[in-house]
């Protein structure tokens, strides 16, 4: 599946947040939103009215970028969650919380959701014991993601390991630090995703 891989600060300082892209980097002096609060090229420092039709589109152009997920896909999580029962907007963060490299990134095995979905493609991870590469692979509650046996031992895991303990994990996830594994308990409610991501205006978008 195609991925962005043009600068990603850039993308921070589009949509004038912090997205985390980038592990602990986002935490440091170095993070350029802190460093250049405009938006990037040459009319970025221009003076800007932003239209409703503007609010909704930056709305959901963050959301993506949050997830690391393209144009064409998103789509189609949206057209999954406008079939599915429940609220649009929150159906469609839980199918975006679902995804494999998500899971592996609020679990504490990477600092990012980049980092993520590149040990997932390296083929570092199993669900239900069966190696699984695909970062978009989503995962229904009772599955157990963890880290392959044979790769336990790779000082990014056991690092990993070691800074577990300072992170919050999720109350839909249950985590093994011994195990090297994580089940998903249930899928999680609005309440349980860290996100200030503005559904209902994604949702409003579409809906034009
Ligand atoms: Fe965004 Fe992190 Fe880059 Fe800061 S360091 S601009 S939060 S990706």
């Amino acid at each position: 599946m195609a991925r962005y891989t043009g600068p990603v600060c850039r993308q921070c300082r589009r949509e004038g947040h912090k997205l985390f892209l980038k592990g602990d980097r986002c935490y440091g002096e170095k993070c350029a939103v802190g460093k250049r609060q405009y938006a990037p090229g040459q009319h970025g420092q221009g003076r800007h009215k932003q239209s409703e039709y503007g609010m909704q589109l930056r709305e959901k152009q963050r959301c993506k970028r949050v997830y690391g997920v393209l144009e064409r896909q998103f789509e189609r999580y949206f057209e999954m969650a406008e079939r599915k029962k429940g609220v649009t907007g929150e159906v469609l963060l839980q199918i975006l919380e679902s995804r494999l490299d998500n899971v592996v990134y609020r679990l504490g095995f990477a600092t990012s959701r980049a980092e993520a979905r590149q040990l997932v493609r390296h083929g570092h991870f199993t669900v239900n014991g069966k190696k699984v590469s695909i970062p978009s692979y989503r995962v229904r509650p009772g599955d157990v993601v963890a880290v392959k046996e044979s790769s336990r031992s790779l000082n990014k895991f056991v690092e990993a390991a070691e800074a577990m303990s300072q992170r919050i994990i999720p109350e839909w996830l249950d985590l093994n630090v011994e195990a090297m594994e994580g089940r998903v308990l249930s899928l999680p409610t609005r309440d349980q995703i860290d996100t200030d991501v503005q559904e209902q205006v994604i949702v409003e978008l579409y809906s034009r």
